[in-house]
C-alpha cells in the first residue's frame, strides 16, 4: 500500500498504477506465469554448482562490465551468423527492455504496441516516462501487414513493440508484420521472442532479418524455455550501434559475475535443457486439442501457453468465476485481463491432466 502522502510526492504518470504480479499462491497446480513445470536436470545443476563453486573466491572483484564471454556464448546459441557484438545481455529481458527505452525513449518520445500484448511493455513505460499508445488488434487478435503499417503512420512512434509468439494470445507473428513495421517505422522495432523456442515447425524468427535492418532489436530470454527464470538472464540481438547505444545507460556491473558464471554453465548443455522443449509443446497442443473438442474457443499457441475462453460454446461470460473455480479445484491459471478468457501455461503431462480435470468441474453448477 502507498500512504496519500508518498502518493502525492510520486511522478504524476505512476500515481495510478499497480505494481505488476501475477498471485505468487501456494496451490499444487501452478500454470498462471509461463514458467517450465521441470526443474533444472541434475547434470545441469551440478555444472551450474560448480560454475558457481569457481566464482565466489573472486567475489571481491567486480564481474566483467560488458560480459563479453557470456554475449559470445549466447550469439554461438543463436546462431545466423551472430558475433557477441551484436549481443547484450542482462538480468532477465525485463531490464533489457527498461534499457532500451532508457537509451530510445523517455519523455517526450512515444512506443506503439499493440494490445493485447505482453503487460510489461506499458509498464516499462511508464516507468521510463515514455509515452504508451495502444494500436489494437483484430477482434481474432490478429495484427496484418497494412494495420501495423497503418497505426505507425499514424501514431509516428520512437518504438514498436511487436511480440512474437504474442503473449497472453500465444500465436507468432509473420515476417512480413515485422518488415512493415521495419519499413514505415523511423525508430527503434523490438520484436519480443521470449517464446522463440515453442514456436511451432516453420515458423521463422525475426533473428533472420537482422542482417537487412539496423534498427530491428530482437529480445530473448532463458526464463521459458531454458527453465531458468529464477537466475533472471536476458537478451538481445541487434545492429552492434545498437549495443553500444545501450551501454550508455546500463549500470555499471549490472549483471552480477554469479549471474554471468551460471548462465554460460547452463548454456554450455543448451541442449539437454531444451530437452524439455518437445515434451512441453506436446502438452501445449493436447491443451489445445482437449479444449477445442470440448467446445472452447482456442487461440492457436506457438508458445508454452494456451489463451482459452473460459466458458464453451460460445458462451462470454465472467472468466473470473471460472478462474476461481481452477483455483478451488487446485490449479491456478491466470486472468490477464481479457473478458472472457483465460491462460494456461504447459507444463508436465501430470499438470495438464489436472487441469482438463479440473476444467470440467468449472463446467458443473
Ligand atoms: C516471460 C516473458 C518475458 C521474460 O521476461 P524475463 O525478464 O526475461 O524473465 C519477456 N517477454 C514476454 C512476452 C514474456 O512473456
Amino acid at each position: 500500500m502507498i500512504s496519500d502522502e508518498i502518493r502525492a510526492l510520486l511522478r504524476e504518470e505512476l500515481r495510478g498504477l499497480t505494481a505488476y504480479g501475477a498471485p505468487q499462491l501456494d496451490v499444487p497446480v501452478r500454470l498462471n506465469t509461463n514458467e517450465n513445470s521441470y526443474a533444472l536436470p541434475d547434470t545441469v545443476a551440478r555444472a551450474v554448482t560448480e560454475a558457481l563453486r569457481a566464482e565466489v573466491a573472486d567475489l571481491n572483484r567486480y564481474p566483467d562490465r560488458d560480459a563479453v564471454k557470456l554475449r559470445a556464448d549466447l550469439a554461438a546459441y543463436l546462431g545466423h551468423g551472430l558475433g557477441f557484438e551484436q549481443l547484450w545481455a542482462a538480468n532477465g529481458s525485463n531490464e533489457v527492455q527498461q534499457q532500451l527505452l532508457q537509451a530510445f525513449g523517455g519523455p517526450g518520445r512515444t512506443a506503439l504496441g499493440f494490445v493485447p500484448a505482453y503487460s510489461m511493455h506499458p509498464l516499462l513505460c511508464a516507468g521510463t516516462a515514455t509515452a504508451w499508445v495502444d494500436g489494437g488488434r483484430a477482434a481474432d487478435f490478429s495484427i496484418s501487414p497494412e494495420h501495423v503499417a497503418e497505426q505507425i503512420r499514424r501514431v509516428d512512434p520512437d518504438l514498436v513493440f511487436l511480440c512474437s509468439p504474442n503473449n497472453p494470445t500465444g500465436t507468432a507473428l509473420a515476417l512480413d508484420v515485422v518488415e512493415a513495421a521495419l519499413r514505415t517505422a523511423r525508430g527503434i522495432v523490438i520484436v519480443d521472442e521470449a517464446y522463440a523456442e515453442f514456436a511451432r515447425p516453420g515458423t521463422p524468427s525475426a533473428l533472420s532479418l537482422l542482417h537487412a535492418y539496423p534498427r530491428l532489436v530482437v529480445s530473448r530470454t532463458m526464463s521459458k524455455a531454458f527453465a531458468f527464470a529464477g537466475a533472471r538472464v536476458g537478451y538481445l540481438a541487434a545492429d552492434e550501434s545498437v549495443v553500444d547505444a545501450v551501454q550508455l545507460v546500463r549500470l555499471p556491473y549490472h549483471l552480477s559475475s554469479l549471474t554471468q558464471a551460471a548462465a554460460r554453465a547452463a548454456l554450455a548443455h543448451a541442449d539437454t535443457l531444451l530437452s524439455t522443449v518437445e515434451a512441453i509443446k506436446e502438452q501445449r497442443d493436447r491443451i489445445v486439442h482437449v479444449l477445442r473438442s470440448r467446445g472452447y474457443e482456442v487461440a492457436d499457441s506457438d508458445a508454452n501457453f494456451v489463451l482459452f475462453r473460459a466458458y464453451p460454446g460460445g458462451v462470454a461470460g465472467d472468466q473470473a468465476v471460472v478462474w476461481r473455480r481452477l483455483l478451488d479445484a487446485g490449479v491456478l491459471v491466470r486472468d490477464v485481463g481479457l473478458p472472457g478468457w483465460l491462460r494456461v501455461t504447459a507444463g508436465t503431462p501430470a499438470e495438464t491432466e489436472a487441469f482438463l480435470e479440473a476444467m470440467k468441474s468449472t463446467e458443473e453448477n
